[in-house]
């Protein structure tokens, strides 16, 4: 790199910047930024990469430039987003900026139409392009097929599943109510577990696989969606200028007078649910009421023409309601969602206070019997039942054999408080689990000879405070990066082997001890926790120093205080960990780890909603906890495994991942503001690390990574040829046209290409050079 040519070094916002190499010294490099001449600065000698000798220039599929690293994937992936481009291709695997603005026909019928049955390649790249390719494969290789959809939060991973969805329905459905339903369950999914965070006006709080089946001739026949982990801290909790689940503003905005009398509903403001961790979102004064304060910022004027969807509640729910109605709910099934919704609400204006008396316990303050009646009306249970769950608890006694005496403790405020939002996290997360149920009724099949499937969620996530969630959320990452690292690099070195190129192994860091770590039997960080779970009296405390005892010297696992990975030594060693994840180390603060990995009621509230006069609500909590014989063991807390469960659906997720060809997106954010044309090359190059695509990058410049088989390179190819030589077969012809007009003397190195048994490989940037010469050179 030293001869003078421009190199990519380190810069703090853009990423890369281009300079010149002056020194060299043992481990740094003394580079000369291009464009402040002077400014000298010494880089790592790692940190620094060779440039395009064209910086301008882009390409459609990043292996075709000449030098593969993270510096000009980088570039490349800015030149085409400058130009409106979001999609690149690095061979197979695409990556998406969001543009955060409609890019016109990007996704419109006609553009639909063009990538229909078309290789990959062929056409610029595209989701569509993606979406073909997974049922081309489906086809050929009679094989279900996965596209897996990853990026961190507003990164656009739910934009483009549901582009892929549409693309699939649209043209290869039946044309028949099924293709809409498949598009149209959408909005009442992300009605009731999506909401305005601070990374996406829009944001998931659920992850989702979404199957589109097919039958024997290929065409839709049916779906179904799994879902994963919804937040459930935010129906009782948001953050600073954050929202609850947006239902509940679009049912208080939208909902028809009758339907709003009945439910008791009025503005989003007074329900404490609805207004609590957002104080600055709503003006005090009665005139901005429901005016959301960043509407009115110059911050939100700058977002952009994208409509942000949460500024219209009122249209929302209108829209919302034409897809229940396209899915087939009737109004029944609709308003009994819709009291739910309402139910949580009012039970969450219900509000405690110290008793008074000797008992130590509180009662509902008496401002509060209005909230009392309105949600035992709409939930069907008996207002003083409903009162009594809330401020006692039912103990069984086992004192002097006399077992199971019941008697009523008294709760304390703090404990009545956290006992009524545990009860609507229940209520709430045990509606939009039937939401998906209902969901999936619209959509049924009989028998089906495929999937494929789309994989929507969340990336690998560490903010300043890290809890049980991003845990989750990341352990879930650990799993699919190593699902990617087996698909992309293992296998990728698997072709080399069988097409019988000779090439070097790429040595890429397995991260199975790290899956372990959190899900190995009994050592693992999730077996510890239910262990603790089921002691009785779990401390996250006691968890957490049982989890640095068992793993003392763990390499992926450190005490908070003594790492140097992270700035969190403010943690104390045993109210949290440090983990070393594939894409960084994490500290989690492990308070309120073990409340928040048990799913089970307090008994008393367990039985209370599953005998609900209210059929629905019944029907929402049978085959739960308080079933008629778990009953009898009332007084204990009972336990379910929030972790457990997660490791078993991913377990099966990723049974089902291994048993499909798997094509992947990566989706990328171009910046913090969520504005269009706004590239910070900084960011963005920390997700394409923390994706993998730079591991990629370093196997393919070792590697062949341009490839194409000879019947491609037939057809490609065969009007520039003499007629002598198109009469050959593909494979033939590919040979003669490699020995007679000779790959090498068109300009091509010999080491710049290889022959496999089924395809010509190229070496990074040599398949354009030859495509050049061929279409120039007959
Ligand atoms: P994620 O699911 O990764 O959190 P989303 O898919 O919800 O992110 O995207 C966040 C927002 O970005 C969307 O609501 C939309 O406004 C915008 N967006 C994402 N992808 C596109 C796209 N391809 N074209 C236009 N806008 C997009
Ligand atoms: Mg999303």
């Amino acid at each position: 790199m030293d001869d003078g040519k421009p190199v990519w070094a380190p810069h703090p916002t853009d990423g890369f910047q281009l300079g010149r190499i002056i020194d060299i010294s043992a481990d740094s490099l003394t580079i000369e930024p291009l464009n402040q001449r002077g400014k000298n600065f010494q880089a790592p000698v790692n940190q620094v990469f060779p440039a395009e000798d064209d910086v301008n220039k882009h390409v459609e599929d990043n292996c075709s430039l000449m030098y593969l690293n993270e510096a000009t994937l980088l570039n490349n992936v800015r030149v085409r987003y400058n130009k409106d481009k979001i999609y690149t291709f690095v061979a197979n695997i695409l990556i998406a900026v969001n543009p955060y603005f409609e890019i016109p026909k990007l996704y419109s019928p006609e553009t639909i139409k063009q990538y229909h049955g078309r290789s990959l390649g062929t056409l610029p790249p595209h989701v569509y392009a993606i979406a073909d390719k997974a049922y081309r494969d489906m086809k050929v290789l009679k094989m279900s097929q996965s596209i897996i959809v990853s990026g961190e939060s507003g990164a656009g991973k739910t934009e483009n599943t549901k582009f892929v969805l549409r693309y699939l329905t649209t043209s290869y459905g039946t044309g028949q109510d099924i293709d809409e339903r498949i598009v149209e369950a959408n909005p009442l999914l992300e009605a009731f577990g999506n909401a305005k965070t601070v990374r996406n006006n829009n944001s998931s709080r659920f992850g989702k696989f979404v199957e589109i089946h097919f039958n024997e001739k290929n065409a839709v026949v049916g779906g179904f969606v799994s879902h994963y982990l919804l937040e459930k801290s935010r129906i009782c909790m948001q953050g600073q200028e954050e929202r609850n689940y947006h239902i509940f503003y679009r049912l208080c905005a939208g909902a028809p007078e009758d339907i709003k009398e009945k439910f008791h509903l009025s503005s989003p403001d007074c329900f404490r649910y609805l207004s609590r961790g957002c104080t600055r979102y709503f003006s005090t004064k009665d005139s901005d009421k429901l005016i959301p304060q960043n509407r009115k910022s110059p911050e939100h004027l700058k977002a952009g023409p994208l409509k942000d969807p949460l500024l219209d509640d009122h249209a929302d729910f209108n829209r919302m309601c034409v897809a229940m109605k396209k899915i087939g709910l009737d109004d029944t099934e609709k308003l009994n969602m819709f009291r739910v919704v309402a139910g949580v609400l009012h039970l969450g204006n219900i509000d405690f206070e110290e008793a008074g008396s000797t008992s130590g316990g509180c009662v509902l303050k008496k401002t509060c019997s209005q909230p009392l009646e309105f949600c035992a009306e709409l939930l069907g249970l008996d207002e003083e039942d409903l009162r009594v769950s809330l401020t006692t608890r039912v103990m069984h006694t086992t004192a002097g054999g006399a077992k199971g005496t019941a008697i009523k403790v008294p709760l304390k405020v703090e404990q009545a408080s956290s006992a009524r939002d545990a009860l609507a996290k229940a209520i709430y997360s045990r509606l939009f689990d039937h939401v998906v149920t209902r969901i999936n009724q619209c959509f049924p099949f009989d028998s089906s000879a495929h999937f494929i499937g789309v994989l929507d969620i969340a990336g690998f996530e560490y903010f300043e405070h890290n809890s049980f969630e991003q845990f989750c959320i990341n352990y879930c990452n650990e799993k699919l990066q190593q699902f990617f690292n087996e698909r992309i690099l293992k296998e990728e070195q698997e072709l080399y082997q069988r097409e019988g190129l000779g090439v070097n192994e790429v040595h890429y860091v397995d991260n199975q001890d790290c899956i372990d770590l959190v899900e190995a039997k009994l050592v693992g960080i999730l077996d510890i926790l239910d262990e603790e779970n089921r002691l009785p009296q779990p401390s996250d405390q006691h968890f957490t120093e049982t989890v640095h005892g068992k793993h003392k010297d763990h390499f992926r696992l450190t005490v908070p205080r003594k790492s140097k990975l992270t700035v969190h030594r403010n943690v104390r060693d045993d109210e949290g960990f440090i983990i070393r994840h594939f894409a960084g180390a994490v500290c989690y603060e492990t308070t309120r780890f073990v409340e928040k990995n048990n799913d089970a009621l307090h008994t008393s509230l367990a039985s209370l909603v599953s005998e609900s006069k209210d059929k629905f609500i019944g029907e929402l909590f049978e085959n739960s906890n308080h079933s008629k014989d778990t009953k009898q063991k009332a007084g204990k807390l009972s336990f379910i495994s929030v972790g457990n469960k997660f490791k078993t659906q991913l377990n099966i997720l990723l049974e089902k991942l291994h048993s499909t060809g798997s094509s992947f997106v990566r989706c990328v954010k171009p910046n913090l503001k969520m504005v269009s044309h706004h590239f910070e090359g900084a960011q963005i190059l920390s997700q394409l690390q923390c994706s993998g695509m730079v591991s990629v990058l370093d196997l393919m410049q070792g590697g062949f990574p341009s490839r194409a088989p000879f019947h491609e390179l037939y057809n490609m190819y065969k009007q520039y040829m003499p007629a002598k030589l198109t009469r050959l077969d593909p494979r033939l012809f590919c040979k003669r046209v490699n020995t007679c007009a000779g790959l090498f003397s068109l300009g091509l190195n010999e080491n710049d290409y290889k022959f496999g048994l089924t395809k010509v490989f190229f070496r990074p940037g040599k398949f354009a050079e030859f495509d050049q010469i061929m279409k120039s050179d007959p």
